[in-house]
């Protein structure tokens, strides 16, 4: 991050943050459609594999890289004027320039998410590691969030290594002391472990995945202990909220599961930016 920008040229400083966010939101889109289909074909192979059965014909490559963009209907290969972020999905207005099949809201609503994500984090933090830090966790967040809202899935591919680096970046005491990062993610891990293990042992049901669990040490890590409390109050409050609407309004049964990995990422998301000020203002208000 250019320090010397920012004191000299603040809205030339911004625009480059947001340049840098559309960017960064536009990958995000193509991970969060692409991580699932990679990670599904991984498990048919490695089931395939256990099972001694015969793999499937080698079917056509399909990494993060390659193919390139295309539209998922008719598989035309997107020009790189369409390419752009935010502006290719406006450009087109919304439709495939071939099939005129239109492209889901999601892409635009992840890469207008991640631009607004990288002005908040370094309006917040600044324009120093700790702002850009806490962006690189924000578009974390984001995908995890998304992919879990539409696979009821929190990939390991994402989950382990930001809970790692939450560790190493806290040995610094960016956003909590080394302590109590290490207390956090282990604390984190192991409570809702054995809520897990005691909810299923009393109602025979699987309550959440393990993703959660380490989507929440991820955030013991970042955060470290203290702010845990507040992340899974928040969480689980949004959560049961949006799950009781969903089953008034006859939109869904109240057997059918919800993803908790959303309503997590947004809390921890809150309490890195807010965590403390929240806290302070209710432990004031509860000691009047
Ligand atoms: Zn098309």
């Amino acid at each position: 991050m250019n320090f010397t920008l920012f004191a000299s040229e603040p809205v030339a400083g911004y625009l480059f943050v947001a340049a840098i966010g559309a960017v960064v939101g536009s990958f995000l889109s193509m991970l969060v459609y692409r991580l699932p289909i990679i990670l599904k074909r991984q498990w048919e192979r490695d089931c395939r594999e256990a099972l001694a059965l015969p793999a499937t014909e080698a079917a056509e490559t399909f990494n993060i890289a390659w193919p390139a963009s295309h539209c998922p209907q008719c598989r035309a290969p997107l020009k790189i004027r369409d390419n752009i972020p935010l502006f290719g999905y406006l450009l087109l207005r919304g439709r495939c320039r071939h099939c005129q099949a239109p492209i889901p809201r999601q892409y635009i609503l992840i890469e207008a998410l991640t631009t607004v994500a990288a002005l908040v984090s370094i309006a917040h933090f600044g324009p120093d590691l700790r702002g850009a830090l806490a962006f690189l966790l924000t578009a974390a967040l984001i995908a995890l969030a998304f992919i879990d809202m539409r696979e009821q899935i929190l990939p390991d591919a994402i989950t382990l290594p930001f809970l790692w680096l939450g560790l190493l970046v806290n040995r610094a005491g960016l956003y909590a002391s080394l302590d109590s990062a290490v207390v956090g993610a282990a604390g984190a891990y192991l409570f809702l472990w054995l809520v897990f293990h005691v909810f299923r042992l009393i109602t025979g049901k699987e309550g959440m995945g393990h993703g959660d669990f380490k989507l929440f040490a991820l955030g013991g890590a970042w955060l470290g202990w203290p702010l845990l409390p507040l992340v899974l109050l928040f969480a689980s409050l949004t959560g049961a909220l949006y799950g009781g609407t969903l089953i008034i309004t006859g939109r869904q049964a109240r057997t059918t599961p919800m993803p908790f990995g959303p309503f997590l990422c947004a809390a921890i998301w809150l309490a890195l930016f807010y965590g403390w000020p929240l806290t302070t203002f209710y432990l004031r208000s509860a000691h009047g």
